[in-house]
């Protein structure tokens, strides 16, 4: 059976043009960058190249981009790599709907004595900017606020709130993991700190993300022993990854515009068909303001597990909730503080698509759920029949 993968905030397939990219940096050109030998030393041009790509797509300099391991890498160093720089200072601001690569982080912290405060969010899923400012002090050390809801799609009005940090003299991290590669950034014309990216979400292979740290950003080294990424991050570099990394993010770059009117277009004649053809059904998050490739939808009464399984018997494939969070029957704490109740919260389903999907699979998922959401309806103690 055909896989139709609505499941892209979770993971992407790696682009064709990526995986022919790196097929030779396993048996081929496997030297080690900082070796003297030209064997070796030739890797390391390929990792400038890979930094410039990266550097491009984010419109910020190559010296600003350190590789990590992916998005929980680059979240955890910005954050703990922050504070260490300013020791003297003790507060924390973040949202509750952060991913829990941010969320367990700095709750974590808050047992070491630091004060975090996890600002709420409307139904919409936005934070009150009053609320932010008012919050920023001079104990503040950092506040980090993702760019876009890895569950809702919902994308913050992250340059007017890096000004607003930047005003009060505190610093500013983004986990841009779901933002990156969906939507335009220019970071020259930013504000913003630092920013975390992840390989994987946008077609370069799982274990390998970016922390982009601009320019005189004070941030403590977080992996000791090499000399790599300037002694920021030492450890021999995952140069298929990084390399790899780099073709997809000049991929995103060349195709966002054009790519993202497409997904947009299959997103949302499959979102307004569901919204349409199943009763009971709503939209979760910030419909304007919103990634162009998520949808996340409430179905009264039934479980979204339920839907998932059955979907999947299709050969569709899309989340309840978080991918990373899932395992547990816990309601998503992106729709509870959101204030999406507890039965539509558990009735919830994420399709996340990308350049990949097809109009033809978006027909037939179209075909499929109201068939679903009816025969589970009828089997569900809670609907009206
Ligand atoms: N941040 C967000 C918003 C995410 O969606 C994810 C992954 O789902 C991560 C961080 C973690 O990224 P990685 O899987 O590369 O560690």
């Amino acid at each position: 059976m055909k896989v139709i993968y609505f499941d892209n905030n979770a993971t992407t397939k790696v682009a064709p043009e990526v995986a022919d990219e790196i097929r030779p940096f396993f048996c081929e050109l496997y030297g080690n960058p900082s070796s003297m030998h030209t064997f070796g030393g030739q890797i390391g041009t390929k990792i400038r190249q890979a930094r410039e790509q990266a550097a491009s797509l984010l419109g910020c300099e190559p010296s600003e981009i350190i590789f990590t391991s992916g998005g929980t890498e680059s979240d955890s160093a910005a954050i703990k790599g922050v504070l260490a720089a300013v020791p003297d200072k003790r507060k924390i601001i973040t949202t509750r709907v952060e991913h829990p690569a941010v969320l367990a982080v700095v709750r974590e912290l808050k047992n070491h004595g630091y004060n975090v405060v996890e600002l709420a969010v409307d139904k919409q899923g936005q934070i009150d900017l009053a609320q932010l400012e008012r919050q920023i002090d001079d104990n503040t050390a950092l506040v980090t606020i993702m760019y876009a809801n890895n569950e809702t799609g919902v994308i913050f009005p992250i340059e007017r709130i890096s000004e607003l940090v930047k005003s009060k003299g505190s610093v500013f991290h983004t986990d841009g993991v779901q933002a990156i590669g969906k939507i335009p950034i220019n970071l020259s014309e930013s504000q913003i700190d630092l920013l975390s990216l992840s390989g994987h979400k946008l077609h370069a292979p799982k274990g390998v993300g970016v922390l982009y740290v601009r320019k005189g950003t004070r941030i403590s080294p977080f992996m000791l022993g090499g000399h790599q990424e300037a002694g920021r991050r030492a450890g021999t570099e995952n140069v298929p990854g990084i390399i790899g990394l780099g073709k997809a993010c000049e991929l995103a770059a060349e195709n966002i515009g054009q790519e993202n009117k497409k997904v947009k277009f299959l997103r949302d004649k499959l979102e307004n068909a569901i919204l349409r053809s199943c009763p009971d059904s709503m939209l979760n998050g910030d419909r304007d303001n919103r990634l162009p490739n998520t949808s996340n939808i409430s179905f009264e009464y039934i479980e979204g597990e339920a839907i998932l399984l059955m979907l999947d018997q299709y050969g569709i494939c899309a989340s309840s909730g978080s991918a990373c969070t899932s395992g547990s029957l816990e309601p998503s704490h992106v729709l509870r503080a959101m204030g999406v109740p507890f039965t539509a919260a558990h009735g919830s389903i994420r399709f996340s698509l990308s350049r990949y999907n097809t109009e033809q699979e978006v027909d037939y998922t179209i075909e499929k759920m109201p068939e679903i959401v009816n025969r589970l309806r009828e089997l569900s103690p809670f609907a009206a029949k």
